[in-house]
C-alpha cells in the first residue's frame, strides 16, 4: 500500500530537530497554494490527496471531523508527545478551516492537552477567537509568521508567491499582537530569495516595518529548488526573473540538500551567492538589534559566523 500522510508523526531525518518533536497534519492539501511549496510533490501528499479525491489547493481533513478531533485529543493526551509542530505539509491556518472553525477546535484541544509546546508556523491569519486562545495560553504556543521582504515591493517578480495569502499588513499585525501579549513570536523570512529578498530597499523597508511592530525575532531560510516545484514556479515567476534566480543555484550533486527519497532532493544556492547574501542579511539584522538565526539545514560553506554577536545558526531551539 502506498504511504499516506499520518495525523501525527515523529520529526523526520532531514528536517530540523530530528527526534525531538512530532508533527500534526490534520488535512491533506493547502489553500495557500504557494508555487514553491515542496509538499505538493511529496509522494505521501499525492497519495493522500488521491485517496481523499481532492487536489492540493482544496484541502480535505484526513478523517471526518468528529473522528479527527477525537483522534487528535486521544494522541495529544497519550503523554507521548511533548513538542508538536504544525504543520509540515500544510498550514494550520489554511483559509477553509480557519473560516469554518476547525482550526480553532484543533488548537483548543491542543491547548488543553498533555502536549507541552505547540509550534505554529503559518502564512495564514488566525481569526479573532483563535487569537484570544493563543494569548490566553501563551506559555503553550510558539507563533511563527512566514513573510518575505520582497512582498513589500510593488511589481516584484515574486508577487504570485503571495497570491492566495491574506495581506501582509494584517498577518504582521496579528503577529505583533501575539508578541505583545507574551506569545513567543518569530518572523520567518522564508523562502528567502537571494537578490530579491536581500535587496537593500526591500530588506530595509521590511526590517523597519518589523521594528515598528516590535517584532524583533527573525529566522531566515533560503528557497530551495526541486524537480517537483518547477511547474508551479514557471507558472508563477516571469521567465527572465526565474532564469536570473536559477542562475544563482548550483544544480550539481554537491549542492543537493535533503537527499533521500527522489521527491525530497533539493538544490541550494552557489557558495559565493549564499555567503554574500547571508553576510549582508545577517549584518543588517545585527545592526538593527534583531535576535535572529539562519536555518541550519541550508549549509553555507566558508561562512564566518563568529563575527556576529550571537550564534546565528539555528540549533533547533530558537523558535521552539
Ligand atoms: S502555506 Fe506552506 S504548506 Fe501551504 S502551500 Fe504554502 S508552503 Fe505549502
Amino acid at each position: 500500500m502506498s504511504a499516506k500522510i499520518e495525523l501525527f508523526s515523529p520529526g523526520a531525518l532531514g528536517t530540523c530537530w530530528y527526534g525531538k518533536y512530532h508533527y500534526l497534519e490534520p488535512w491533506a492539501g493547502c489553500g495557500h497554494s504557494c508555487p514553491y511549496c515542496y509538499a505538493r510533490s511529496r509522494a505521501v501528499v499525492s497519495n493522500s490527496l488521491s485517496g481523499l479525491k481532492t487536489s492540493f489547493d482544496k484541502p480535505v481533513p484526513l478523517l471526518p471531523e468528529k473522528e479527527l478531533l477525537s483522534e487528535i485529543s486521544r494522541q495529544a493526551n497519550s503523554g507521548e508527545i511533548n513538542v508538536l509542530k504544525l504543520c509540515r505539509y500544510t498550514d494550520i491556518f489554511t483559509p477553509e478551516f480557519t473560516d469554518n472553525g476547525l482550526t480553532f477546535k484543533i488548537l483548543e484541544i491542543l491547548a488543553a492537552s498533555k502536549v507541552k509546546r505547540v509550534i505554529i508556523t503559518t502564512k495564514g491569519l488566525p481569526d479573532r477567537k483563535t487569537m484570544e486562545l493563543l494569548k490566553a495560553r501563551k506559555e503553550r504556543f510558539s507563533y511563527n509568521a512566514a513573510a518575505r521582504p520582497s512582498a513589500t515591493v510593488t511589481g516584484s517578480p515574486l508577487a504570485k508567491f503571495d497570491a492566495c495569502l491574506k495581506p501582509l499588513e494584517a498577518r504582521l499585525k496579528a503577529a505583533a499582537e501575539l508578541s505583545a501579549a507574551g506569545v513567543q513570536t518569530t518572523i520567518h523570512m522564508d523562502p528567502f530569495v537571494a537578490g530579491l529578498d536581500d535587496d537593500d530597499k526591500a530588506l530595509g523597508a521590511f526590517l523597519d516595518k518589523l521594528h515598528a511592530l516590535k517584532l524583533n525575532r527573525v529566522m531566515f531560510s533560503y528557497l530551495l529548488f526541486s524537480k517537483g516545484i518547477m511547474g508551479t514556479m514557471r507558472a508563477a515567476v516571469p521567465q527572465a526573473a526565474l532564469d536570473k534566480i536559477m542562475a544563482d543555484y548550483d544544480f550539481s550533486a554537491a549542492h543537493t540538500v535533503l537527499p533521500g527519497n527522489e521527491d525530497s532532493v533539493s538544490q541550494s544556492l552557489r557558495n559565493e551567492v549564499i555567503r554574500a547574501s547571508v553576510e549582508k542579511t545577517a549584518g543588517e539584522l545585527d545592526r538593527r538589534g534583531f535576535e535572529f538565526v539562519l536555518c541550519s539545514l541550508k549549509s553555507v560553506r566558508g561562512l564566518d559566523a563568529t563575527k556576529y554577536k550571537r550564534n546565528m545558526i539555528c540549533d533547533g531551539k530558537f523558535y521552539a
